[in-house]
């Protein structure tokens, strides 16, 4: 194993956009790519935001995904425990070496008087106050009080926080590698709470602890962080790790279908499509979901579509498997720009990874979406999986787009049969059916030769009689080579079906007529 570590690092607060999604594959890819170590660390130090099941959610996610980690919750390693609120204890003696190294100090304003401080300041005209360098003198904390007060109020333990100071106009400089030189000054910056009233870590200070302990040596994570960043390497230099420091790497932003705005959560809901890997049963409908993995996306697809979303080879290859990926992936290949989330061009992907797909892979998927006792035999399925392969975007498909292979009640479509249904096309139809039905040998050829010997030998044209065979065996004109459905659903069940056609033929034509 290389010295190359990196985490992904959600906060359990839900269920996992596919916005994280892609950060965790972003962070697997580059530490694949450089022989190093993935790492998943719960970042649950925010009590209040909490919500069950979404750890549960995220490790089944990825999993689905095929992103193995190599140190986790679960798995162990080295550096555990993976989930912060295990190691609370650790953070309070960065803090209180901070405090004594004047570093950083605590600060007793309840939220009444904070709200007092920026009224105050606004009144005078400071834009959006804040506790800074300025504001602090005329609050109540350790640099304005007395030893003795601090002491007792540190004790009596109400409304204590810890806050890192910042030294005004401080020029932060740090270099990411998507958008090179990223400058902030102290000015623009607060002096963030560390340590909480509840004793809990922010969650700046135990990502920075963390992130120094586990030895991370590259951060990537979406481009909403990127202004913490300042107070992290602020947090680093306090701390006396800035040796050490991680390098960054902010991803681009991904964008609506429309190209405007931040993908949401409710984009899904509005646009028809999903934004989670995987269904979420949230308390209410607004907050449930469904995923990828029940949209009937195949999840090395999922990963290919999401791979794209923000970075890109460089070539024209667009199919790549996650080892390929692993191979191809930079860092320095990720854009600046916000990537569109384009789903048709996921749904694309899909399709390319179902056509090469293995058929028993889709065997086993058909077959799971039928119920238990579905009594179709392997043959059959497999039957359904070639002909239908090439048509279906999304799995589930087989047997909805499919389902004139399961089910004999089927829609008629009605167009060509009115147009067509008249003399001498219907002593033709009823001819050719009962030629069909005569027939012994029921291979693909044996139909082919029935039903095209009897269209030219009468000197017919194909288009006025071949609709009927397909709608009476289909209901549609559109779908697979009707040859091949009829051998594979079996003269019995199209005998049936050629029997029923004739009689929804004349139903339509007399509906039409009255
Ligand atoms: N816990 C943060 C999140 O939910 C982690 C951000 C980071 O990677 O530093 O995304």
């Amino acid at each position: 194993m290389s010295d190359v570590r990196l985490r992904f690092a959600p906060s359990p607060t839900g269920p996992l956009h596919i916005g994280g999604v892609r950060t965790a594959l972003y962070n697997y890819l580059f530490a694949k790519k450089m022989g190093g170590t993935f790492i998943l660390r719960i970042e649950d130090t925010d009590q209040g935001r909490y919500v069950e099941g979404a750890e549960q959610y995220i490790m089944d996610a990825l999993e689905w995904l095929g992103l193995e980690f190599d140190e986790s919750p679960v798995k162990g390693g080295a550096y555990g425990p993976y989930r912060q609120s295990e190691r609370k204890s650790l953070y309070k003696q960065y803090t209180d070496q901070l405090i004594a190294n004047g570093k950083a100090y605590y600060a007793f304003d309840s939220a009444e008087e904070l709200a007092e401080m920026r009224s105050r300041y606004e009144a005078q005209g400071v834009h959006s106050p804040k506790y800074d360098a300025t504001t602090r003198t005329s609050m109540k904390n350790s640099l304005t009080l007395d030893e003795a007060k601090v002491k007792e109020l540190v004790e009596k333990g109400d409304n204590v926080v810890v806050r890192l100071k910042l030294n005004p106009d401080e020029k932060v400089v740090f270099h990411d590698v998507v958008r090179g030189e990223v400058t902030f000054n102290t000015s623009q910056l607060d002096d963030k709470v560390l340590l909480k009233a509840d004793g809990m870590p922010t969650y700046h200070m135990a990502n920075i602890v963390d992130d120094h302990l586990m030895k991370i040596s590259h951060v990537v994570r979406g481009e909403e962080w990127l202004s913490s960043t300042a107070h992290h390497v602020l947090l680093y230099r306090a701390l006396g790790w800035e040796d050490t420091m991680p390098q960054f790497a902010h991803l681009p932003l991904i964008l609506n279908p429309t190209g405007k705005g931040k993908l949401s959560k409710r984009a899904g809901a509005k646009f028809g499509f999903p934004v989670f890997p995987l269904s979420w049963i949230g308390a209410t409908e607004e907050d449930s979901f469904e995923g990828f993995k029940e949209f009937g996306f195949n999840p090395k697809a999922t990963l290919n579509f999401l791979a794209f979303l923000g970075w890109n080879p460089g070539t024209e290859q667009e199919i790549f498997n996650l080892d390929q990926l692993v191979e191809s992936f930079s860092l320095e290949q990720i854009v600046k720009a916000g990537a569109r989330f384009d789903i048709d061009k996921a749904k694309w992907y899909n399709q390319q990874y179902i056509i090469a797909s293995d058929e028993k892979e889709l065997l086993t998927s058909v077959k799971s979406q039928l119920p238990e006792n579905h009594g179709y035999s392997d043959a059959f399925l497999t039957g359904v999986v070639e002909l239908m392969k090439e048509r279906v975007v999304l799995l589930p498909e087989f047997t909805t787009k499919g389902s004139y292979f399961f089910s004999p009640d089927l829609e008629y479509e009605e167009k060509p049969i009115r147009k067509k249904w008249k003399e001498p096309n219907i002593q033709h139809v009823k001819a050719l059916f009962q030629a069909v039905e005569a027939m012994n040998d029921w291979t693909i050829e044996a139909l082919q030769d029935t039903i095209k010997g009897y269209i030219t030998s009468n000197e017919l044209s194909f288009g006025n009689i071949l609709p009927f065979v397909r709608i009476a065996v289909a209901g549609t004109m559109k779908g697979p080579d009707i040859f091949g459905m009829m051998s594979i659903l079996g003269k019995e069940e199209v005998s049936q079906r050629l029997q029923k056609g004739l009689e929804i033929f004349d139903e339509i034509k007399n509906k039409e007529a009255s």
